[in-house]
């Protein structure tokens, strides 16, 4: 098979490997589309992983199934797949635990362009099939589908994490289309007034669509000043993260949440930093402020229940695609759209 591989820290490269095998509960599936994610960026531009070789990347897919193993029930050649990023094993006692993301270890429900080959492949190869893809409805085209392998589910992640119910005031910190998913899920909860952080045009005028009642430019002054102003010093009841750095977003979550608030973080950190905020605006650690962060959850009931809100028009995806390839070759173009950013981006997607 081909694929777009981390050939080693920041290179890049399409490289020729052996078909993956298949086995018994496994699939191997063929592209239909695909789409990069910024944490391909950090992975192979930022060190926040550590070193991978000739691995090669991307979660974000749906295909066509070609190959089943023998024990895969309820999938055979020829589906139509939605492919999620995150693809537990299921029999894990922490998947039994309900932490399905940390089953085979510490986030190794992450395996597509972490520990196993990704999905920039001419073959991609799903563990526990059963378990991890779903049909990909008939209402839903390929491009649009990509944006549920990652995207929605872990933006929609950030707002369960934090909890956010009917009337919340809620912060959205980074507006990318992780931020825009949360913003959206946090919507979809119930919020009152919604707070996005960001700075670019394009993802302003989105994050409107999808509900944003404030915008806040994270460029004029401290996030949690311009918030704690807007709201009279009350603050809001959850923030989101899903930009910025360890080091500057806590630190604004923390102040301009109200005691017994709740952060949900799915913004992808670098290892090597430390997460810093004040302990007065903790309450001194007894104000109830709680910190939630994790990965987007799999699993194949979630993926038909997340796919139903597409289907049904509560979540347009259409609305974050900004950019369209064709020819799987095209992916390099696209990485390289997500190194850069230009300011138009909000997410490339590429047909195959
Ligand atoms: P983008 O780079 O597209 O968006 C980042 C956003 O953060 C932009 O709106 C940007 O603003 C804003 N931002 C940047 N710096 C700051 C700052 N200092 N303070 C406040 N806001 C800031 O990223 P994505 O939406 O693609 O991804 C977001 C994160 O989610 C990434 O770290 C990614 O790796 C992670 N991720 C996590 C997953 C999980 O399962 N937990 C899965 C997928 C992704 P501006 O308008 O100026 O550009
Ligand atoms: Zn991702």
């Amino acid at each position: 098979m081909k694929g777009f591989a981390m050939l080693g820290p920041n290179k890049t490269g399409f490289i020729e490997k052996e078909d993956p095998k298949v086995g018994s509960r496994d699939a191997l599936v063929r592209p239909l589309a695909v789409a990069p994610c910024t944490s391909d960026i950090h992975t192979v531009f930022e060190d926040a992983l550590g070193p991978r070789e000739n691995m090669i990347l991307g979660h974000e897919a749906c295909g066509e199934i070609v190959e089943v193993g023998s024990e895969v029930k309820d999938f055979k050649v020829g589906d139509r797949v939605l492919i999620p990023a995150i693809t537990p094993n299921w029999s894990d006692v922490y998947s039994q635990a309900g932490y399905a993301t940390d089953s085979d270890g510490m986030l190794g429900g992450w395996k597509f362009s972490n520990i196993k080959d990704g999905v920039f492949a001419t073959r991609i190869h799903v563990n526990d099939a059963d378990g991890n893809l779903a049909l990909l409805p008939k209402e839903i085209e390929p491009a649009e589908a990509c944006m549920l392998s990652d995207m929605i589910p872990t933006g929609l992640h950030a707002s369960e994490m934090a909890g956010v119910t009917f009337g919340d005031t809620v912060a959205v910190i980074g507006i990318g289309p992780v931020g825009l998913m949360a913003l959206r899920g946090a919507v979809l909860h119930g919020a009152g007034r919604v707070f996005a952080v960001g700075s670019r045009e394009k993802t302003v005028e989105v994050a409107k669509k999808y509900g944003a009642t404030d915008i806040v430019d994270y460029h004029n002054g401290r996030i949690s000043d311009q918030i704690l102003e807007a709201t009279n010093g009350q603050g809001v009841d959850k923030v989101l993260i899903a930009g910025g750095n360890a080091a500057d977003t806590f630190e604004e979550a923390v102040r301009m949440l109200k005691p017994g608030g709740s952060i949900g973080n799915v913004n992808y950190l670098n290892g090597h930093d430390d997460v810093v905020f004040n302990a007065g605006d903790w309450g001194v650690g007894m104000a109830h402020k709680t910190i939630h962060g994790g990965l987007m959850p799999g699993g194949r009931l979630r993926m038909e229940k997340l796919a139903q809100l597409v289907v049904n028009g509560r979540i347009d995806p259409s609305l974050l695609i900004t950019h369209r390839f064709e020819g799987f070759e095209k992916i390099s173009d696209a990485i390289e759209l997500m190194h850069h950013k230009p300011a138009d981006l909000i997410k490339p997607v590429v047909i195959c």
